[in-house]
């Protein structure tokens, strides 16, 4: 194992960190406060909010044959890139990367009016074309932090964030990663300088463009912090830390104060777009400990997410909410008292690469969840060779998550007592006993959370809920995503 590099700290920001000018600059505020604490950081950056959803839309109409479309999309997001550039930077440095920004633009758009005239959009060229949103955000926020005298250097992600080439959800090959981080980003921060880097983009063996998946920023963050062994990793977004539930949800949330790598690993699993799922791997691996901040209220203490989290007088640290999924009811007859049934189901869905979330049988049936319906048609087809097989979309899944459900008997009565009021399809407890979970439709996941948290969360535990937070959550603005 290597030894830690405890002055460095892993600061990712996320798309609502970074979304105009007035964010840059608070950025570069919380990064000063660390530099001043002796520290080095080294930058992680999402794409400016919205970008990414805006480029997967052009990509989209791009692929559909709408070349105007596309173009369009492009021409508001180089306006909006070349107005905060031109916000943000005195006019030296906005000359030197005016053209830079006009560069990557020019190349897109070469790229939509590629996809545009051959109609056809894989997930290798999405990947590229989404990928423009971390390499544009990531060159003007290290020319704002050298402005500001935080010696900021831009370092692409494609060069050390090497990954396999499954585009759109590419894993990471963490040896090459360390190897590469190493060679490439040690030396910057060796020199003094700060490196700003896009999150969730990287590049296979090949050198070819790829993408970590959606809110895959967190990740690169992780990865960094792991294959440099950082000393602290900070995930700063735009609200107070990880909430007891979604704030968006109920303004009743309140911020956890201290949590552990598995339950935070759960929570995000099972649908809480605060963190996403993978990133705690990397830290876990090397014990170093991730925080999660408010960027807009950078004196809150956060979130800090470690190895075991202390015992907590309530069984649950939060509720998440996991939507668009789909239930499969498989029902066969054939599975009564016949061995080789559940394989030959399985089987069925390893073969299309198709994730199952969730399962639950009886004798004569199996019923299971997926969240996404790429290759589900030729699972069904598959299926119904060998049952009867039924769709049920617009389900929803919730999950409490929380390592002290161990110690409370009768937990599962007081959480089906809280929301009788609620159709509840499917139920499971982890074999990890620190989630319960089950099925709802979708359209009944605010109710459901909110009559949850009113009962789980009526006295909370002070040494773990910052109860005071609650009044901050309360004033926290709604805001736009990436
Ligand atoms: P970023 O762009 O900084 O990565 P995200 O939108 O990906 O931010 O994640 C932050 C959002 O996650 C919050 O605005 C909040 O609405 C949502 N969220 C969902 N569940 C939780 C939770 N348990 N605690 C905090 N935030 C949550
Ligand atoms: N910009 C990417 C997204 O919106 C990655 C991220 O923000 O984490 O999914
Ligand atoms: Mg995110």
């Amino acid at each position: 194992m290597s030894t830690p590099r405890n002055h460095i700290v892993v600061m990712k920001f996320g798309g609502t960190s970074v979304e105009d000018a007035k964010a840059i600059d608070r950025t570069a505020a919380i990064v000063r406060t660390r530099t001043e604490k002796g520290l080095s950081p080294v930058v992680v950056v999402s794409a400016m909010a919205k970008v990414t959803d805006q480029l997967l839309a052009a990509a989209a109409a791009a692929g559909k044959g709408d070349k105007m479309g596309a173009l369009a999309i492009s021409a508001r997001l180089r306006n909006r890139h070349i107005d905060t550039a031109a916000e943000l930077l005195d006019n030296e440095r906005f000359t030197a990367l005016q053209p830079v920004i006009g560069n990557e633009f020019d190349s897109l758009d070469d790229l939509l009016r590629g996809i545009a005239a051959v109609g056809e959009l894989t997930p290798r060229t999405t990947d590229n074309v989404v990928s423009y949103g971390e390499r544009l955000s990531s060159r003007m926020v290290a020319a704002a932090f050298d402005q500001r005298g935080l010696n900021g250097i831009h370092h692409d992600a494609r060069e050390s964030i090497i990954t396999d080439s499954a585009f759109g959800k590419a894993k990471p090959l963490s040896d090459k990663i360390e190897e590469k981080l190493v060679a490439n980003v040690l030396p910057l921060i060796d020199a003094g300088k700060t490196p700003v880097m896009g999150g969730f983009i990287g590049s296979n063996e090949q050198g070819i463009t790829t993408t970590l998946g959606r809110g895959g920023s967190d990740y690169t963050g992780a990865l960094i912090g792991g294959g440099l062994h950082a000393g602290a990793i900070e995930i700063w977004t735009d609200v107070n830390g990880i909430m007891t539930t979604d704030p968006r949800i109920t303004s009743d949330a309140l911020r956890v104060k201290t949590i552990s790598f598995e339950e935070a690993a759960e929570l995000a699993y099972f649908g809480a777009k605060v963190l996403h799922p993978a990133t705690i791997l990397p830290a876990v691996q090397k014990n170093i400990p991730v925080w999660v901040l408010n960027s807009r209220n950078a004196a809150n203490e956060g979130t800090k997410i470690i190895a075991a989290a202390p015992p907590c007088k309530s069984p649950f640290k939060c509720i998440a909410a996991k939507r668009k999924l789909t239930i499969i009811d498989i029902v066969s007859s054939g599975m009564l008292m016949s061995h080789g049934y559940m394989k030959a189901v399985f089987d069925i869905f390893d073969r299309h690469k198709v994730v199952v979330d969730m399962v639950s049988t009886s004798e004569v049936s199996i019923s299971l969840t997926v969240d996404s319906t790429i290759g589900l048609d030729a699972v069904i087809e598959d299926l119904s060779a060998i049952a009867d097989v039924k769709l049920d979309p617009n389900k929803a899944l919730i999950c409490l998550v929380g390592e002290d459900i161990r110690g409370h008997a009768g937990i599962s009565g007081q959480v089906f007592t809280a929301v009788s009021h609620v159709n509840v399809r499917m139920i499971s407890q982890g074999a990890s006993e620190i989630n319960m979970s089950f099925m709802i439709e979708e359209a009944d996941v605010e109710e459901a959370v909110r009559s949850l948290h009113k009962k789980f969360f009526a006295n909370p535990d002070p040494s773990v809920f910052d109860v005071e937070a609650r009044a901050a959550a309360q004033t926290e603005p709604a805001t736009a995503k990436a």
